[in-house]
């Protein structure tokens, strides 16, 4: 089938929720991405930030077709040796002591405030059942993470919500004060909102944060389910800035690509999780965890965080450059390869005009465009990607 034919038999039997482009890809090979037309993209979006180490890599193939030819699926009613293996290494590179696997980063954000209002009776504070997230922050489409999420347009039309959220002002410590109170068990956040408009957070308000936290005996709990696995240049974005949450949640990279979320606690939290407290049928599954540690086993050997470091620091200059010479364009945000450009315009045009030249990238917010690519891309990848967007700014905003 060709573009044209799959996207006519999607429209007729695929639910219309997805504002979808018009090209069906269909074949990958590092940061390149080819359509059913044979049209070839130079790919900046990266499957949303989960294909950390492009198409096709060779480690992850191989792992994922070993391991469906031992044992595709048996359940967590028995032990698997890939995700007790992926759970030892991550643990090993991070400041944490157990995990568990999901299968997306929804299902990860569930587990942890179940696990911060287990941890709350644990603590003999029966009363503290509500999460405390930050306005503009993005945590997932489920009925609880939805409510989560900070941002009224999601929430429209889905009431009522689950109870026990409360919101606050990213990057304001005042209002993150008042919106604590004693029946909060844990203020969750992304270290950098990557949905909402990529935004980082500042040193000063995740020290604040942390110290509010350890003053009361509630749970800090980041979703590094987009800038987890390298993304943000360190392994773990919260290795930045050194401020380390009590929970931290994962997926996008995590998996290789196949569908695997997970949330990882220390001892002192996760032990408020007896045997009966948590589950999932397909969490762990032993094919995602292989590619999982394929993909953890490459990021470590190659020190593949900080190629993404700096990659991430060259583009970002080149992308400041271009604000004086572009009146449509106001600042670069971000770190490592999650970069995002705030725009004076809607983005949706120039996604188009570098989408008709070879190149995808993403906006969200509608303002901002958002460059999420392989963490393994080449300079001279980056500087195609760099022409590309110059030409489409020219033809644009010059
Ligand atoms: C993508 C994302 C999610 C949701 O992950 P799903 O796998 O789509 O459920 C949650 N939090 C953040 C920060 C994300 O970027």
């Amino acid at each position: 089938m060709n573009n044209a034919e799959i996207k006519a038999k999607g429209e007729k039997y695929c639910m219309n929720v997805f504002n979808r482009l018009p090209m069906a890809m269909v074949r990958g090979e590092g940061a390149y991405v080819f359509d059913a037309d044979g049209n070839k993209y130079l790919d900046f979006v990266a499957g949303i930030a989960v294909n950390a180490l492009g198409q096709a890599h060779p480690a992850v193939a191989q792992a994922i077709a070993a391991q469906a030819r031992q044992l595709i699926h048996a359940s967590n009613l028995y032990w698997l040796e890939p995700q007790v293996q992926l759970a030892e290494l991550l643990v090993q590179n991070s400041d944490f002591d157990k995990v568990f696997f999901g299968n997306s980063g929804a299902e990860a954000n569930e587990g942890a405030v179940k696990l911060a209002r287990r941890y709350a009776i644990y603590k003999e504070h029966p009363e503290r059942k509500c999460v405390v997230t930050m306005k503009n922050s993005f945590h997932g489409r489920t009925l609880l993470t939805l409510t989560a999420t900070g941002q009224d347009k999601m929430h429209l039309g889905f009431e009522p919500l689950a109870p026990g959220f409360k919101y606050a002002q990213y990057n304001n410590l005042a209002s993150v004060l008042a919106a604590v109170d004693e029946a909060t068990c844990a203020i969750m956040l992304e270290p950098l909102q990557g949905e909402g408009g990529v935004y980082p957070a500042d040193a000063e308000f995740l020290q604040a944060l942390r110290q509010l936290c350890d003053e009361r005996d509630i749970l800090l709990i980041y979703d590094e389910v987009q800038t987890g696995m390298g993304r943000t240049g360190k392994l773990f974005a919260y290795q930045n800035s050194g401020v380390c949450p009590d929970i931290i949640t994962l997926a996008k990279a995590l998996g290789g690509g196949l569908p695997l979320g997970a949330f990882m606690a220390k001892d002192k939290v996760a032990q408020a999780f007896k045997p009966g407290d948590h589950g999932s049928t397909f969490g762990g599954n032993p094919v995602a965890c292989a590619a999982g540690l394929a993909v953890l086993n490459e990021m470590l050997d190659k020190d593949i965080p900080a190629q993404a470091a700096a990659t991430g620091a060259y583009l970002k200059e080149r992308l400041g450059e271009m604000i004086n010479e572009f009146p449509c364009l106001l600042e670069v945000r971000g770190c490592g390869l999650l970069l995002g450009l705030q725009l004076t315009i809607p983005g949706a045009d120039i996604v188009k005009k570098c989408l008709e030249r070879g190149l995808l990238i993403n906006c969200t917010a509608g303002t901002v465009l958002r460059f999420i690519p392989p963490l393994t891309i080449s300079r001279a990848e980056a500087d195609e990607f760099l022409q590309i967007l110059h030409d489409v700014l020219t033809e644009v905003c010059a």
